[in-house]
């Protein structure tokens, strides 16, 4: 089997994630897939960093000149008041998951929204005017919100506690917000030309677990988009495979938020279906 670390001398350069805790994480193994494919002499690392330490490691992250970092919870929120320069997305979805150099400025970043879009229009989905109900209100919801807004979409919003989804429907404008045992679901959801899926509902180790919403009225073109990638084919996608309805996992996103890091710090083409076959071989091993 070859060898996963590219040659290390003088000239390597350090990318990686920080994260606490960040050892489950599956960019080690497709960003150095990448860096490997395109001959590249750079290298990315898990650091395992406390929240309280956050402020050392982005000074450390300055005076060691890294190339770049991903981040990861609990450290996406922490980072706006620490990284001064953002990008509209980070700024607006209130989170960075990308550090890059812009010159000498350190820049925040938030690849979430580009690569849940790509992933969707990828797979054929015009979002454009769309009618698009998000399940869940935490952070992924924001990055999928911001994205569906930049394409017009018409959105509403189901969530378990319904205070959470009216505080997003005030900063958000969405067109209406619902719990999951509200009645009005059901009128909802044959009007609906997307679902996605930004709960942690159906994740493992809970994979028996499924958003409680009524998909058999989703009419007949409609998709079911689920953030989830741990399990590739969730309960919930299985549920909408089975009524003839067109599905999305959460993998092709993970792996374009990857893509945009990696076109971030090297300015090439990011080697899609390597980062794919990495990611996927980490998830059996
Ligand atoms: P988060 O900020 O913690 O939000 C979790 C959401 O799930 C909240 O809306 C919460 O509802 C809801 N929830 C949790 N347990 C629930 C339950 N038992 N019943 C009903 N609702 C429940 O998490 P996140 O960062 O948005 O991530 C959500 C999922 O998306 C995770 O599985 C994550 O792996 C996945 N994700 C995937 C990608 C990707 O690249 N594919 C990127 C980001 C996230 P309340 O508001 O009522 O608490």
């Amino acid at each position: 089997m070859a060898n996963p670390i590219p040659t290390l001398d003088a000239q390597t350069q350090l990318t990686g994630v920080i994260g606490f805790p960040v050892r489950h994480s599956l960019s080690p193994a497709m960003q150095n897939a990448a860096f490997q494919a395109l001959g590249l002499n750079i290298v990315y690392l898990a650091f395992e960093v406390a929240p309280d330490h956050l402020p050392h490691a982005i000074e450390g992250m300055r005076g060691l000149c890294l190339l770049g970092l991903n981040a990861t919870i609990p450290h996406k929120q922490a980072l706006l008041p620490i990284v001064k320069q953002l990008t509209d997305s980070a700024r607006r979805i209130g989170a960075v998951n990308t550090l890059f150099w812009e010159g000498d400025k350190l820049m925040g970043d938030n690849t979430d929204a580009y690569g849940f879009m790509t992933a969707l229009q990828q797979a054929g989905f015009d979002p454009a005017g769309a009618r698009v109900l998000v399940l869940g209100a935490g952070g992924s919801a924001r990055a999928v919100v911001y994205a569906l807004q930049q394409a017009n979409a018409t959105l509403f919003m189901a969530n378990r506690s319904r205070e959470k989804a009216e505080a997003f429907r005030e900063e958000w404008g969405l067109d209406g917000v619902y719990d999951f045992s509200e009645s009005g679901l059901q009128s909802l959801m044959p009007t609906l030309d997307l679902v996605v899926q930004c709960t942690s509902l159906g994740m493992q180790p809970n994979k028996e677990l499924i958003p409680p919403v009524p998909l058999g009225a989703l009419p007949a073109h409609a998709w079911v988009y689920d953030l989830v990638y741990r399990p590739e084919q969730t309960r919930f996608l299985q549920a909408a495979e089975a009524r003839g309805l067109m599905t999305l996992g959460g993998l092709d996103m993970l792996i374009y938020q990857g893509a945009a890091a990696f076109e971030r710090w090297t300015g090439q083409t990011a080697p899609i279906d390597i980062m794919r076959g990495a990611v996927r071989t980490a998830l059996e091993g």
